[in-house]
Order: structure tokens, then C-alpha cells, then sequence
């Protein structure tokens, strides 16, 4: 999640969007995104490609200079790159292969936890030196259960909601009279509406999982999986693969669309910001006319402390007191029973009011804010809002005019609410660090960073936590010497 820090103003790398003409250049993840590196001094720096996807050099080592010459001989290398890194069958071939294996007996019924696939008897005898197990009617309808989480640290590590947080989210969006969910990078969510659909007792719903894990396409069928990247909105399986969402995005007879998403935390907020806002897009091009101006409903499960630059990029989205919880990451839990209170919300552009949060888990009422809060989110009469952003009891400063974490003292030298222990002196600008309250860092660098809330956070979500590790993000010395050692690979290597 600090990652996309990283890419922030101050740290000095943003992210250029695509505004059309110029194409980017194509990793194995679709095309790269641009970004820039702004000197203190606000001069332009020089821009360059990256992969949008992955911020470990390690999984895609694609680096271009905006400016490069790219010779023929480096584009076929790199297109050869590209298709080696496709999934070994087409979506269509998945599918027949899904309907293959359901009509298997159970004997024959073969997962490869090796090759993590489904295999067809056939397959057998190349797969019979592997970890092979049987599968199950009821673990066919589990993929998330069955496939192992991806781990990947920095790009794509996966955590799954536990049933408490995934019963929530399909309850609220039923409730609300929702018939077709889009799970961007939810497959577990997608998994529960089909189960549920199984049971018969509630109004069927349909769901469209898009994530980049192509394992989860040997379970679905075309119209309920597509391979997608959803930092660059690019659909692998080309527009025969956008158009099953566009098919999906239409609604008949009463149907209502929402999104679901639940990024990677190490994610880059722009670009995502721009991934759903084209979805949302192309879904108002399918309404009548009367509602042109009218956003796709959506959830986007992010941690809190993302709020200021998710509304930055999403005005009309709110930040909900929920907090999602994840099976396998023992520190996300919930409040009441985890030992740790997941920083992890959700975040909409749906009325907060009508986002009712269980009471009997903690959350109230706020007549006043008209939405629902936690418990320890007490309302302050003088903000007039329920201040706490992460779970706990916040406190008025009546110097700072504002609620602050609980914490936190008023510092007479900064003139201003820190941690009592933050590294003292004067600083100008904006909001200060979201741990300690010093104006003299952001987050990443804090310096109390490990001493506060944050002890775990090399296991957390999207692992990358590390920014010393980060392929875009160098001290400033170092960085140099990693672009010029870059350039240098490059020359190495072109032909
Ligand atoms: N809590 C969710 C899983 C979230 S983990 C659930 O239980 O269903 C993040 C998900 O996003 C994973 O499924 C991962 O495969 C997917 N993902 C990671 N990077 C992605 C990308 N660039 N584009 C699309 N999906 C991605
Ligand atoms: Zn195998
Ligand atoms: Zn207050
Ligand atoms: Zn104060
Ligand atoms: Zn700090």
C-alpha cells in the first residue's frame, strides 16, 4: 500500500494517463503505463515505461525511456517475451476443457497442485511425477478454495475475504437490489453469488470475476470470466473479451449492475481510479439518455489511509467504517474478534445511508453524518462528523480545531497534533505523516513508522511494502546509478 506512495508527488514519480494518439509500449501484462519523475524544483523530469501491473523488477522487467529508440530487432525479442508469457490455453479452450472435467467421474476428477490445474485423463501420465489430488463436486465450485493464493509479495499477492466479509458484501449489495455484479479481483465473491444461485433461496444473481490470475479461467465459463489488467484496463482476450463485459454491463429488465474491486494494496490509485472510471463509461453508454451523467454503482476495498487520494481522483465516492476482513491474513481481522483491527474499508459512490453496517458486529447509527459508523467512532460536536478513520476513539484538539487519533498531543513547536515522540521541527505544506502527524515526511518515511500500527506491514497485502525495494522508488544516489544501470542493460542488450 505504500507503494503507490511511492509514485506520489513526494516522492517524486507520478503516473502520466494515457490521453489517446500515443501508444505505450506492451509488457506480457498489456500496455505499460508512463510515468515521471518531478524534480523538487517542479521542472519537467524524464519520463519512462514501466509494467502497470508488477513493481518488482524480478516479475517484469520491462523498462523503456519515453524518448528511446526502439530497434526492430528489440520489438520482435519483446513481442516473442510477450507471448511466452501468455496462459497456456485460450479462454475458449478452458472452457471446453470445464465442461470436459465436470462430466468426469469422481475417480477421474484430477487436480495438479504442481501445475495448479484441472486435468483431463488424458493429461494424467505428463503430470504423474506432480502433486496430483482429487477433486470434489463441491471443490469444483471452490476455486478460491483449491488454487493456491498467489504470494507474489510486491504484485500479486491475494487475500481472500473471510465468510463474515463476503456474506457482508453479497448480503448489502442484494439487499440493495443489485442482480449482476462485476467482481474486479474478487473471485471469492464471484465464487459465493454462484453457490448461493445453487441454494435456490435467494433471487439468482450473475457476476463477472475480471481478474489477471488466468488459473481462475479453467472454472468459468465465457461469460463469467475475463483475463484482465486492471491498472491498464486492457483486456487479454482482446475485444471479444471486452465485449463479454460490455454484454455483461447492459441491463434488461430491471437489472442493476455493481462493481466490486478489490486491488492489490500495493496498487497505484490513479490508475486504477482511471481503470473503473472507463468501466463506469462504458456502462453509461449502455443507459438511456435521461441518465448520462449518472455514475456505475461501485465498491472499492482499499485501506483507509488511501482516502484523501482515492477522493482526489473519485470525488463522489465516501469511505465506509466497515473493515473488510481477510481468511488468510491473520493481521487484517476485524475489530471485535481479530487481534488487530483491519485497516482495510470500502469505499462507494453508493448513498452511505443506504450501506447498512451490522449492529451486532458494532457498527450505529449516525443520525447526524447519516451513515453508518463504528462504535468507538463517536460523534464530535464540534466537527460535526464521526472522525475516526481507523477504528479507534478519536479526540478534539480545540488548538488544531480538529479530531486527531487518540495518541496524538498537540506539539506547541509544530503548532500543530503529532505523535508525542515524532521527529520535532517545522514543515509546510499539506497534510502531514498519517502515523506520527510530522510534516516533514509522508508515511512511508516514517521514522516511527515500525513503533506504530504498522510492525506487520511487510506481510500485508500487497507485501510491498518496502520501498528500498521498490523497482521505481531509490534513495536519491542510488536511483541514479539503477536508471543509468538501466540504460546501460538496455544498450547491452538491444541488437
Ligand atoms: N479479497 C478478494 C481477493 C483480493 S486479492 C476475494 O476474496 O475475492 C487481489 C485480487 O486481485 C486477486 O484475485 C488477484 O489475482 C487480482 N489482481 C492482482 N493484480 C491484478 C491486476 N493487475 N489486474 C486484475 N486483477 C488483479
Ligand atoms: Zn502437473
Ligand atoms: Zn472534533
Ligand atoms: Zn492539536
Ligand atoms: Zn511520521
Amino acid at each position: 500500500m505504500d507503494v503507490a506512495e511511492a509514485y506520489d508527488d513526494s516522492f517524486g514519480i507520478e503516473v502520466i494517463l494515457p490521453e489517446g494518439g500515443k501508444t505505450a509500449p506492451c509488457c506480457p501484462h498489456g500496455p505499460t503505463l508512463l510515468f515521471e519523475k518531478v524534480s523538487k524544483g517542479g521542472e519537467e523530469g524524464r519520463r519512462f515505461y514501466a509494467c502497470s501491473a508488477c513493481r518488482d523488477r524480478k516479475d517484469c522487467s520491462f523498462f523503456q525511456w519515453e524518448d528511446d529508440k526502439v530497434s526492430e530487432a528489440r520489438l520482435l525479442a519483446r513481442e516473442a517475451e510477450n507471448r511466452s508469457k501468455r496462459p497456456p490455453f485460450s479462454q475458449q479452450e478452458y472452457c471446453t476443457r470445464f465442461r470436459k472435467f465436470a462430466s468426469l467421474s469422481l475417480d477421474e476428477k484430477k487436480f495438479c497442485q504442481d501445475c495448479q490445474l484441472l486435468l483431463l485423463p488424458r493429461e494424467r501420465d505428463a503430470h504423474s511425477s506432480h502433486r496430483c489430488a482429487a477433486v470434489t463436486a463441491s471443490q469444483l465450485r471452490r476455486p478460491s478454495v483449491l488454487l493456491r493464493p498467489l504470494d507474489n509479495k510486491k504484485s500479486n499477492a491475494q487475500y481472500l475475504f473471510t465468510d463474515r466479509s463476503s456474506h457482508f458484501l453479497l448480503d448489502t449489495l442484494a439487499g440493495l437490489g443489485y442482480t449482476k455484479v462485476l467482481c474486479v479481483g474478487t473471485p471469492r465473491l464471484q465464487e459465493l453469488i454462484k453457490l448461493r444461485n445453487l441454494e435456490n433461496k435467494h433471487e439468482p444473481m450473475k457476476s463477472l470475476l475480471l481478474d489477471i490470475d488466468f488459473r481462475y479461467a479453467q472454472f468459468y465459463s465465457q461469460d463469467e470470466f475475463c483475463h484482465y489488467n486492471m491498472f491498464n484496463h486492457h483486456f487479454f482476450g482482446g475485444e471479444a473479451s471486452s465485449a463479454v463485459m460490455q454484454a455483461f454491463l447492459r441491463e434488461c429488465d430491471g437489472e442493476k449492475v455493481v462493481m466490486v474491486a478489490d486491488p492489490p494494496f500495493g496498487g497505484l490509485v490513479k490508475p486504477l481510479a482511471n481503470s473503473f472510471s472507463l468501466i463506469s463509461q462504458t456502462w453509461r453508454k449502455l443507459q438511456s439518455s435521461e441518465s448520462s451523467n449518472v455514475d456505475m454503482p461501485m465498491m472499492w476495498i482499499f485501506p483507509y489511509f488511501f482516502e484523501p487520494r482515492i477522493l482526489e481522483c473519485l470525488s463522489s465516492f465516501t469511505m465506509l467504517d466497515y473493515q473488510v476482513d481477510y481468511d488468510n491474513h491473520p493481521l487484517y481481522k476485524h475489530g471485535k474478534t481479530g487481534r488487530k483491527q483491519s485497516p482495510v474499508r470500502l469505499f462507494t459512490n453508493i448513498c452511505p445511508r443506504d450501506v447498512v453496517l451490522p449492529k451486532d458486529e458494532g457498527y450505529r447509527f449516525c443520525s447526524v453524518c447519516q451513515r453508518y459508523v463504528w462504535s468507538l467512532n463517536k460523534h464530535c460536536a464540534k466537527c460535526n462528523v464521526c472522525p475516526s478513520k481507523d477504528g479507534r476513539e478519536w479526540k478534539h484538539c480545540s488548538t488544531c480545531e480538529k479530531c486527531v487519533k487518540p495518541s496524538w498531543k498537540h506539539c506547541q513547536t509544530c503548532g500543530r497534533c503529532a505523535l508525542p515522540d515524532h521527529p520535532c521541527g517545522q514543515g509546510k505544506g499539506k497534510e502531514g505523516c498519517f502515523n506520527c502527524g510530522s510534516l516533514q515526511h509522508k508515511r512511508k518515511a516514517c521514522p516511527l513508522k515500525d513503533t506504530h500500527r504498522s510492525r506487520h506491514r511487510s506481510n500485508a497485502k500487497s507485501g510491498g511494502k518496502n520501498l528500498s525495494q521498490h523497482p521505481l522508488y531509490k534513495p536519491k544516489a542510488k536511483r541514479k546509478s539503477g536508471a543509468a544501470r538501466r540504460a546501460k542493460k538496455m544498450a547491452a542488450q538491444a541488437v
